[in-house]
């Protein structure tokens, strides 16, 4: 069975002059999701959107947000995030000593639990925190900066991620790729069983097309990529 696909938007990839502007731009495109990278220049050597940028994101608009946790011992910071409005929130299975806790302590907190996988980690790494998430990140670049490009073979691990999560009643939970999710990347991600896309630069903040143009060119490529059996 396909899952419906959700098209999101890479929030540090908006024009910061403007974003009320953009922010109207993606709900009238109609964007499932905002992506919101909450960096700590630890776990990654960048810093990036904050709590209260959300909270300010709230007050413009009623997009729902999904929070992407790039800091060591995430658990100091779940339940501020979940104040501040995520919907679903993850953390890296790299960045805690106690994953399984993280995770329980996001859906005490109210939140929707997703994991991040680094490029180089491998996906057996969830075989005992199967039950306790609704969602994989797969990181198709290393994460830190945006404007990347895509690590070829991500494309790959995206669908032994989805073997794994089949083959062991996992079904329901569904995968996200972030990083360089471009029009040219899109139909691989989705054939691999990718559902949740992570828009940015090369897509939905394309420098040639407007924020409803790609969300519409971005929903053309999705519908015509089916998903490999
Ligand atoms: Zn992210």
């Amino acid at each position: 069975m396909s899952k419906p696909i959700r098209i999101e938007a890479s929030v540090a990839c908006a024009n910061f002059a403007a974003l009320d502007a953009d922010l109207k731009q993606l709900s009238a495109g109609g964007i499932d999701y905002l992506h919101i990278d909450i960096m700590d220049g630890r776990f990654v050597d960048n810093f990036c959107l904050d709590f209260s940028l959300m909270q300010t994101i709230r007050r413009i608009c009623d997009i729902p947000m999904d929070c992407h946790l790039m800091v060591e011992e995430p658990e100091r910071f779940i339940d501020r995030a979940a104040q501040a409005g995520a919907e679903w929130l993850t953390i890296h299975v790299e960045a805690t000593h106690h994953p399984q806790r993280a995770l329980q302590q996001i859906r005490e907190a109210g939140a929707r639990a997703g994991v991040a996988l680094n490029p180089a980690t491998p996906p057996e790494c969830l075989n005992y925190i199967l039950d306790d998430i609704e969602m994989v990140t797969v990181m198709t670049v290393n994460p830190g900066a945006v404007g990347q490009r895509l690590i070829p073979a991500m494309v790959r691990k995206i669908g032994d991620v989805r073997r794994l999560l089949d083959s062991s009643g996992h079904e329901d939970v569904v995968i996200q790729v972030d990083g360089n999710v471009s029009f040219a990347n899109i139909p691989a991600m989705v054939a691999e069983g990718a559902s949740m896309l992570v828009g940015g630069t090369s897509s939905i903040f394309h420098k040639d097309y407007s924020i409803p143009d790609a969300i519409n060119a971005v929903r053309k490529l999705v519908e015509t990529s089916g998903r490999a059996q």
